[in-house]
């Protein structure tokens, strides 16, 4: 019996093809078709592509696919398919599955454009959405129907890094036979238990950590060989959402240090959560892994750490927000995440500007809170970082 591989043994390894030429780094096949020996070869193949073979990028490429084994056996998924970006993976989820009548439970704190696919376009085609206080099981339980066929949450919400207890609304989504979709980007590929927790379906968007480096978009779609091959494939293979080889190549690549980088990130933000935990300038430091955290516990059971992101909601709102922003000298303004640069954003003036006060109030997103996303530089130079700007208020 051949051991499994451990997790930096698979980023590195796993789903790896090689050509005639056995090069060592993984080739880009930069190519929209595949060229048949004969008709007949190619009727077989339109027929029932075989394992390595390939009809057209946009159905799957040797190169993209490579992608899609390393990250389906990072997460411990049967099969997997990528999409040029994690909204499309998003997309290509639900509207894949999903029919007219059909009724969707979701969390109410959602990514903006999550929200937007729920809310807006889905409701057009017939689909009626609940949104419910992901941290409240009761409210799960009661917006359950016979029709529900699909669960919809982030593990960790963004900004406010609200934790939901996968295992139980995926016990409550299951009672109703409801497919239990989860977006995980917060929880990282790294420390994510999703699948162990009950999740069918694990959404990433791979332009994160994955990437890591601020290069690519892209997306993936994780779940059983049933789902990805008979529910997915035929939606994104005629829709378009197909990943490009060369952003596929980046992923790969991206994986290869991934573990190294999330780990890191994550040492830091753990850090720097606890440096900053009762600093006078600040209402509350939000990190999954802080044991004042309101679901610390919930946390430890979703995911191995406490990952790479943290909120600080700084006292007298926006103009000190603002203030320490501008006094940042070496984390970034901007609205990316999962970088190897830190970066800072104010969610209720960018990200979530859309929605209204009121919104924004239920949220918990306060004219004070800022996210903070760890890189991988040196943390007593980013917590230095952090202090000085917190004077300069
Ligand atoms: C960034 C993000 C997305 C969208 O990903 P893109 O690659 O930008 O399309 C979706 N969900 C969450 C939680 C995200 O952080």
């Amino acid at each position: 019996m051949t051991k499994e591989w451990n997790t930096r043994t698979k980023l590195v390894h796993e789903g790896t093809r090689r050509s005639q030429y056995g090069e060592v780094s993984e080739a880009i096949f930069l190519t929209q078709g595949f060229v048949y020996d004969t008709a007949e070869a190619a009727e077989a193949r339109f027929l029932q592509p075989g394992n390595d073979e390939f009809i057209y990028a946009r159905y799957g490429n040797p190169t993209v696919r490579m992608f899609e084994e390393r990250i389906a056996a990072l997460e411990g998924a049967e099969d997997g398919f990528a999409t040029a970006s994690g909204m499309a993976a998003v997309n290509g989820a639900l509207t894949s599955m999903l029919r007219a009548g059909d009724h969707v439970v979701s969390s109410r704190a959602l990514f903006g454009s999550c929200l937007y696919i729920l809310e807006d376009i889905l409701s057009r085609f017939g689909v009626e959405v609940t949104f419910v206080d992901g941290t409240d099981l009761d409210a799960w339980r009661t917006a359950m129907r016979p029709e529900t066929r699909a669960v919809f949450l982030e593990t960790i919400s963004n900004p406010t890094l609200e934790v939901i207890d996968l295992r139980a609304v995926a016990e409550i989504a299951h009672s109703v036979g409801a497919t239990v979709i989860v977006d995980n980007v917060f929880a990282t590929p790294i420390w994510s238990r999703a699948l162990e927790m009950g999740a069918d379906v694990v959404v990433y968007s791979t332009t994160k950590h994955v990437d890591g480096q601020g290069r690519c978009l892209g997306g993936i779609i994780l779940g059983t060989r049933e789902f990805i091959r008979k529910t997915v494939e035929p939606y994104l293979k005629h829709t378009g959402g197909a990943m490009s080889p060369f952003n596929a190549w980046v992923m790969l690549k991206g994986m290869e240090t991934l573990d190294l980088r999330v780990r890191a990130m994550t040492d830091s933000a753990t850090h720097i959560a606890s440096a900053l935990e009762g600093d006078s300038r600040l209402n509350r430091v939000l990190f999954p892994n802080l044991p004042s955290h309101p679901q610390y516990e919930v946390a430890k059971r979703l995911m191995k750490r406490g990952g790479t992101v943290l909120s600080l909601d700084i006292k007298g709102g926006q103009g000190p927000a603002f203030k320490f922003l501008n006094a940042l000298k070496i984390m970034t303004i901007s609205n990316n995440l999962g970088d190897a640069k830190s970066i800072v954003t104010h969610p209720a003036t960018t990200t979530h500007q859309r929605l209204s006060d009121e919104q924004r109030a239920i949220l918990g997103i306060t004219p004070g809170l800022v996210r903070v996303s760890i890189g991988i530089e040196d943390q007593d130079d980013l917590l230095h970082d952090l202090k000085q700007a917190l004077d300069a208020i």
